[in-house]
This record gives C-alpha cells, sequence and structure tokens, in this order.
C-alpha cells in the first residue's frame, strides 16, 4: 500500500480512532526503532482521538516538537499536515508501523520545521535544542536591551534611540555614558556583522 497517497490520507482521516493497543504487541512508531511503544501521543489537533504510540525517547522527541503547532492557525496546521503526510514524504508514517513502506530513508524533505525528519532513522540526540545564535551575537542583543527574535528594524530603532540617548552632545557634553555608548555601538556592529540589522 502506498501509504503517501492523497487517497491514503483521506481514508486515514476519515477512521475511528485506534483503540489503545496492548503494549507487547505495539512497537516504536519512531523509523528504525525496536523499542517497545508503551507511551502514546496524540496526532495532533487535525487527528483528534488518534495516538502514535513511542518508546520513552521519542515520545519525548515527539512532544517537544508537538508544541510547534501552538500559535499556528488551523489552515496553516492543514497545510502543513498535509504536505507532512504528502508532499514531504515523510520517514515517519502518521499510520501504523506494519504500515513500513511509509518510511522512506532518502527523498528527505525540503522543509522540515518539526525537525521530525532530519538525519532520517534515530536522532537519540534531536530532543536538545541548540541556540538559535552564538554566544557573541546573544549578548550584542542583550546590550541593546532586546531579545534575539528582534527583526533589523527594531534593531536599527533601538541602536538610533540609544545612541541619541547617550551621546555626550546630548548630555550637555557629560562623557560619563560614553562607555555605555561604546558598547552599544559594538553591539549593533557585531549584529549587522551576523546579518541580523
Ligand atoms: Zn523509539
Amino acid at each position: 500500500m502506498d501509504l503517501t497517497s492523497p487517497l491514503f490520507d483521506r481514508i486515514r482521516a476519515q477512521r475511528k480512532p485506534r483503540e489503545e493497543p496492548r503494549p507487547a504487541a505495539r512497537r516504536c512508531d519512531a523509523p528504525g526503532c525496536t523499542a517497545e511503544g508503551t507511551y502514546r501521543a496524540p496526532m495532533g489537533r487535525l487527528r483528534e482521538g488518534q495516538y502514535l504510540c513511542f518508546c520513552l525517547d521519542h515520545v519525548r522527541e515527539y512532544n517537544a516538537s508537538y508544541n510547534y503547532f501552538n500559535g499556528m492557525n488551523d489552515t496553516d496546521v492543514a497545510r502543513y499536515m498535509k504536505d507532512a503526510t504528502i508532499g514531504h514524504r515523510p520517514t515517519w508514517t502518521m499510520g501504523t508501523r506494519r504500515g513500513a513502506k511509509g518510511f522512506r530513508e532518502e527523498g528527505q524533505p525540503t522543509e522540515d520545521p518539526l525537525g521530525l525528519y532530519r538525519g532520517g532513522v534515530r536522532r537519540p540526540q534531536a530532543q536538545k535544542r541548540e541556540p538559535r545564535y552564538s554566544p557573541v551575537t546573544m549578548r550584542a542583543f542583550d546590550a541593546l536591551g532586546l531579545d534575539e527574535t528582534a527583526g533589523a528594524e527594531a534593531i536599527r530603532n533601538r541602536y538610533k534611540e540609544l545612541v541619541k540617548r547617550l551621546h555626550p552632545d546630548a548630555n550637555g557634553g557629560d562623557r560619563s555614558r560614553e562607555e555605555k555608548l561604546r558598547e552599544i555601538i559594538h553591539a549593533y556592529k557585531t549584529l549587522r556583522a551576523a546579518r541580523l540589522a
């Protein structure tokens, strides 16, 4: 059976929620994992009442990525799920493990915001989240009083504002803030060099 066909997707969306399987009969749904699928994980907002079964490692990994859908509207989630089950040709099937053809080792998806398919088979370290930027860059955001989600325009505006506020000309020639000003300029240059501003 071709698990990636739109037909299968339609059938899958309509079928009743699976009964909870006996633990002994069920293996972890993560590709290549032979551990027992002792832990149930909800399949998501469009698959209410349906569950995947994972070992402890993989249920943690799954739960870590599950939050990705928070804040997405229904259209976005639907588009993602559709892409993930059809266009992305996932290495993780959303169905049962017995449909082993759903696990693909080649043809990695080009987009993978969940990180589910990265690396194909097993990623024991996958739940470790890498910081988004280097410590130097993070300190630069800090110096400007911004967090790392600030966009280029916000960075530029904050920089201009701080320079204006700290500049000796704006402080009646008071040079006491020069150190802080230097730090701000350095931080801004750092973010520019990282193409963030
Ligand atoms: Zn597993």
